[in-house]
């Protein structure tokens, strides 16, 4: 099955944002002691250092912080995709929390323009995160 795309391999810590994805919610890991998102979710808050978090359905919204339009063919499977976009958004709900996807317009992304969430479901089951303009 060399043409089949790469499948996210989800482990203890970041599972639960996996099944976040099925289930059309942006999951994160919040600290339950100062309230910080993390990402990736880690078993410790790097800014107070707290151990104990709890899983989140985030504020979606988000902006372009970057982008990029591919031409290498990183895997078989994406031979005939190319070029293809990806971007990188920042959450609103947290500046330092940057996610990476893939891009759904006919279009080019804009930096900073408002980005929502769309939760794209593989033939295989998996659901991985691309991003859409907002819609006014
Ligand atoms: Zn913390």
């Amino acid at each position: 099955m060399i043409d089949e795309l790469p499948e996210p391999m989800p482990d203890l810590d970041s599972l639960p944002f996996w099944e976040g994805l099925k289930a059309n919610e942006l999951r994160l890991q919040k600290c339950s002691a100062c309230g910080a998102l993390r990402w990736p979710a880690r078993a410790i808050c790097n800014r107070c250092s707290a151990f104990e978090a709890e899983w989140i359905a985030c504020r979606e919204d988000a902006r372009i912080a970057s982008w990029i339009r591919t031409h290498q063919v990183f895997a078989p499977a994406y031979r005939d995709r190319v070029p293809y976009v990806v971007v990188q958004v920042v959450l609103e709900a947290q500046a330092d929390i940057r996610l990476i996807g893939g891009w759904q317009a006919d279009r080019d992304p804009v930096y900073r323009e408002a980005v929502v969430p769309r939760y794209s479901k593989r033939p295989s089951g998996t659901v991985v995160l691309d991003w859409a303009p907002r819609e006014p």
